[in-house]
C-alpha cells in the first residue's frame, strides 16, 4: 500500500534553461553568412537545422590537391592542381553544348570543359593569354587531357593555398561541397570557448584536445587517415557525446531511484488461476524473470526493470502476471504500447488470455485509451480508471495525458521501449506513487550497447523459445526471379498461407517525406499483386488513419485477406500466428536487426513457415554476410552482435535501420571502450557532485545541453 498520498516532486514546472553561452549553436542555420532558406533546407537535410548540427557533421573524406603536376606527367583520373597558360577560347552558340578553353604548359595541353555557360564570365576569369592555377579531376577525351567544371580557379601567387587538403562532407541533391564547407567553417567560427567539463586526469591520459581543437580538428582533416573515428579529435568529440548521454541517463535514474517506492505483493489467487489456465506451460526463463519482478515489486524500493526477449519468446503472458500480482495487492497496472495497432493487440490477446479468471466472481476490468477516444466516451472511461473500476488500462502515448490519473498505479509496462523516451517512462510513473515500471524490449540489443539505451537497468531475458515452434526456412533469392518468387506464393496461398509481403526501404535519395517514398514502392507492388491474385490482396502503412489500419489488419488475422503487402509498419510485435510465409523486398537495404524483427512475424504458430529475402544482385561481400547470417540463425543477440561487428566493418546505416540510438559523433562498433569509461564516469560524478554544482558540474550541465539532453537536467537534484 502506498504510504503516502503525495504526488512525486518532479520539477516539471521549473523549466531548465539553455545557457546562454551557447546560444549561438542552437538557432537556424539561416543565421550564418550566405545560408538563405533555400540552402538552409538542403543544409537540414543534409545535417541538420541548426548551427550546432553542422558542427556535429563531420567530414567522411577528404580532396587531395597537393598533387601539383607538370601536365605530361598528370594522369587521368586523379585530382590535380595544375598551372597552365589560356591559350584559346572556343565558345558554343548552342548552350546545350560545351564551350571549350585550350590551355598548356611547357609540356603539353589540356582542355577545359564547361557546360551551361552564361555571358562572359569565362573569358573575365580565365583571359587568354594569362596564367591561372586550375584544380580539378584530370581526365581523358580522344586520347587528350581535358577537365570539366575546374573545382578551383585562381591566380599563380594562390597556388599555396589552393594546394591544400580539403574536407568532403555527406551532402544532398543541389547542395554543392562548397556551400556545406562554408557553411560549415561558419559554424565552427560561433563554437564559443567552453570550460572543460572532461576530467583532467583522462584528458591528459589519453593526450585529446580541448573541445573547441577537437572540433576543429575534426572538420579540418590534413590526411585521408584523419577522418578515421578513432583519431584523437574524433575520439574526444565522441567521448563527448556519450558522456552526456551517460550522465543524462544517471541523472534519470538517479531521480528515480530517490522517488519513494511502495511494495507490491499479490496473494498469487489470479496468477494461480491464470497459469493453471493458459494452454501452454511456462518456460523456464518465463518463471524465472517472472520470479525476479515479483521479487522487485515486492520490494521498497522503485522497480526499473527491463524484459528482454526475442519476438515471440512470451513477453506479453510475463507481463501480465506481473500486472496480476499488482491486482492482487489491490492496486492497478497500465501497459502501454508505441502504436496503436500494438494496443489493440495487447487487448484482444490479453482479454483472451484473461477469460475465466475471476476476481471473487468477477472478471478482471481491462480498458483501452488511445488517441481516438475522445468526448463523453473518454469521459467515462478516465471516470472509472480514477474510480479504481478498471484494473488494467492498455493505451499508447495517450495514457501520459494530463487528466488521465488512477486511483492506484502500482506497476508501469511498456512495451518495446526504444520508441520512447526515458522522459516518457517518467512521465507514466508519475502518475502513481512509487510507480514500478517494466520495460519490455524484443530488440535484442548487444550486452555491449545496453549501456547507451538503457543504462544499467536491472535485466530478465527470455532465452528460450516456447515448445512446439518451428524453425522459420530463410532463403534468399535475387529479384531477377521475381516471377518464380510470384509463382511460389500463389503456391503457398492456394495451400491456405497467409502471407507477408514487405516492400523495401527506400533508399534516401531526394529530401522529402519518407514515408510517403516508402508508401509509393508499397502502393505500386499491391497494385501489381492485385491485379494477379484479386481482392485477397491488402495494403497496410504508416500512413493509414488508425481505424484503417486495424481494419485491415484485422481481416488479415480473419479471412478476408490472404496477402497482406506492407511497409514496415508491422515490424513491431504484430501478431497473427496463422501466417506463416514472408518476402522482404529489397532485403539488402534493411538493417539486419530490423530484418530479424519482421522475421519474427512468422513463425509463430506450430506450422513450418519461410522467409524469402529479395536482394538486387550483385550483393556486396558485407551484405551477402549479413543475409547469409540471418539465413543460418534465429538468435536475435547473436544476429545483433554480428549487425554491430559487420556495420563496424564499413557500412553506413542510419539510426533509422539500425534501431539503435543515435549518436552523432560516437560510433558504436568503434567507441564501445569509450562507453564503458563514460558510463564510469557518470556514476563518479553523480557520486561525488550530485548537484553539479562544482565547476567542473556546471561546465557538465553545458554538455548536456550542448547535447540537447535539456529534459535530464530537470532532474539534477538541486536543479
Ligand atoms: P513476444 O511479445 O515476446 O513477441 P508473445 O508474448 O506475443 O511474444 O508470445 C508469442 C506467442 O507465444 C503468443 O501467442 C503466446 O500466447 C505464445 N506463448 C507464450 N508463452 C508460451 C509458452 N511458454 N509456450 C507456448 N506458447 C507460448
Ligand atoms: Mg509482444
Amino acid at each position: 500500500m502506498p504510504s503516502a498520498r503525495r504526488q512525486p516532486r518532479l520539477n516539471r514546472h521549473r523549466p531548465a534553461l539553455r545557457p546562454e553561452i551557447l546560444f549561438p549553436l542552437f538557432t537556424p542555420t539561416t543565421s550564418l553568412p550566405g545560408i538563405g532558406p533555400r540552402l538552409a533546407k538542403l543544409v537540414e537535410h543534409a545535417a541538420g537545422p541548426l548551427v550546432a548540427d553542422l558542427l556535429w557533421h563531420l567530414p567522411n573524406g577528404v580532396i587531395d590537391r597537393r598533387f601539383a603536376p607538370k601536365l605530361a606527367a598528370a594522369p587521368p583520373g586523379t585530382i590535380a592542381t595544375v598551372t597552365v597558360t589560356i591559350d584559346a577560347h572556343f565558345p558554343n552558340e548552342s548552350r546545350r553544348l560545351p564551350y571549350r578553353i585550350r590551355c598548356s604548359d611547357e609540356t603539353g595541353f589540356i582542355t577545359l570543359v564547361f557546360f551551361h555557360v552564361k555571358g562572359d564570365y569565362l573569358a573575365r576569369l580565365l583571359p587568354a593569354g594569362s596564367t591561372r592555377v586550375i584544380s580539378g579531376r584530370i581526365e581523358e577525351f580522344n586520347g587528350q587531357l581535358q577537365m570539366s567544371h575546374p573545382d578551383h580557379i585562381a591566380a599563380p601567387e594562390d597556388l599555396g593555398a589552393i594546394q591544400a587538403v580539403e574536407p568532403v562532407y555527406g551532402l544532398t541533391a543541389g547542395l554543392p561541397l562548397k556551400v556545406m564547407r562554408k557553411a560549415a567553417d561558419a559554424a565552427l567560427a560561433r563554437a564559443p570557448a567552453l570550460p572543460e567539463w572532461l576530467d583532467p586526469a583522462l584528458l591528459q591520459r589519453r593526450d585529446w584536445p580541448e573541445w573547441r581543437a577537437a572540433l576543429h580538428a575534426a572538420h579540418h582533416p590534413e590526411r585521408p587517415e584523419e577522418v578515421d573515428p578513432t583519431t584523437l579529435a574524433r575520439s574526444r568529440l565522441a567521448y563527448d557525446e556519450l558522456l552526456a548521454d551517460q550522465l543524462a541517463i544517471a541523472l534519470v535514474r538517479a531521480h528515480t531511484k530517490r522517488q519513494p517506492g511502495r511494495r507490491t505483493i499479490g496473494d498469487g489467487r489470479l496468477t494461480a488461476t491464470l497459469v493453471e489456465r493458459l494452454p501452454f506451460a511456462l518456460t523456464g526463463s518465463q518463471r524465472q524473470a517472472w520470479a525476479e519482478i515479483a521479487a522487485d515489486m515486492a520490494a521498497p524500493e522503485r522497480m526499473l526493470r527491463l524484459l528482454q526477449g526475442d519476438v515471440g519468446s512470451g513477453k506479453t503472458v510475463v507481463a501480465l502476471l506481473a500486472i496480476l500480482g499488482a491486482v492482487e495487492a489491490g492496486a492497478q497496472g497500465a501497459l502501454m504500447a508505441p502504436t496503436e495497432i500494438l494496443a489493440r493487440q495487447h487487448l484482444a490477446t490479453i482479454e483472451r488470455l484473461l477469460a475465466g479468471v475471476l476476481d471473487n466472481g468477477r472478471p478482471i476490468r481491462v480498458a483501452l485509451l488511445t488517441g481516438r477516444d475522445k468526448g463523453r466516451a473518454r469521459d467515462r472511461l478516465l471516470g472509472e480508471l480514477a474510480a479504481g473500476d478498471i484494473d488494467l488500462m492498455i493505451g499508447t502515448h495517450a495514457l501520459f495525458q494530463d487528466g488521465v490519473a488512477f486511483k492506484d498505479l502500482a506497476l508501469v509496462v511498456i512495451d518495446e521501449q526504444h520508441r520512447f523516451g526515458v522522459e516518457q517512462r517518467l512521465q507514466l510513473a508519475a502518475k502513481g506513487v512509487g510507480v514500478d515500471s517494466l520495460v519490455m524490449t524484443a530488440t535484442p540489443i548487444p550486452r555491449s550497447l545496453q549501456l547507451t539505451s538503457y543504462g544499467d537497468l536491472d535485466a530478465s531475458r527470455l532465452a528460450e523459445k516456447p515448445a512446439g515452434r518451428q524453425p522459420i526456412r530463410t532463403s534468399m533469392v535475387s529479384l531477377d526471379r521475381l516471377d518464380e518468387v510470384i509463382a511460389a506464393v500463389e503456391r503457398a496461398l492456394g495451400g491456405g498461407a497467409k502471407v507477408y509481403w514487405v516492400c523495401p526501404l527506400v533508399e534516401e535519395a531526394e529530401p522529402g517525406d519518407l514515408q510517403m517514398v516508402d508508401l509509393a514502392a508499397a502502393t505500386r507492388r499491391h497494385e501489381a499483386l492485385r491485379e494477379r491474385f484479386g481482392a485477397r490482396v491488402g495494403l497496410v502503412h504508416g500512413k493509414l488513419k488508425g481505424a484503417d489500419k486495424d481494419a485491415v489488419m484485422a481481416n488479415f488475422a480473419g479471412g478476408g485477406i490472404d496477402l497482406l503487402v506492407a511497409t514496415t509498419v508491422i515490424e513491431v510485435g504484430v501478431d497473427v500466428p496463422e501466417a506463416t510465409v514472408m518476402v522482404i523486398e529489397h532485403a539488402e537495404r534493411f538493417g539486419l536487426a530490423q530484418l530479424h524483427q519482421l522475421r519474427g512475424r512468422i513463425g509463430r504458430g506450430d506450422r513450418a513457415s519461410s522467409c524469402l529475402l529479395l536482394y538486387q544482385a550483385p550483393l556486396g561481400t558485407v551484405a551477402t554476410q549479413r543475409l547469409t547470417l540471418l539465413r543460418e540463425t534465429e538468435d536475435g543477440f547473436r544476429i545483433a552482435e554480428e549487425d554491430l561487428r559487420l556495420r563496424g566493418g564499413g557500412e553506413v546505416l542510419g539510426t533509422r535501420q539500425s534501431g539503435l540510438p543515435g549518436f552523432r559523433l560516437a560510433d558504436l562498433a568503434v567507441h564501445q571502450d569509450l562507453l564503458s569509461i563514460a558510463h564510469d564516469d557518470a556514476r563518479l560524478i553523480l557520486a561525488r557532485d550530485p548537484d553539479l554544482a562544482t565547476p567542473r558540474g556546471r561546465a557538465l550541465r553545458i554538455l548536456l545541453y550542448l547535447f540537447a539532453r535539456d529534459a535530464s537536467v530537470k532532474y539534477v537534484r538541486a536543479g
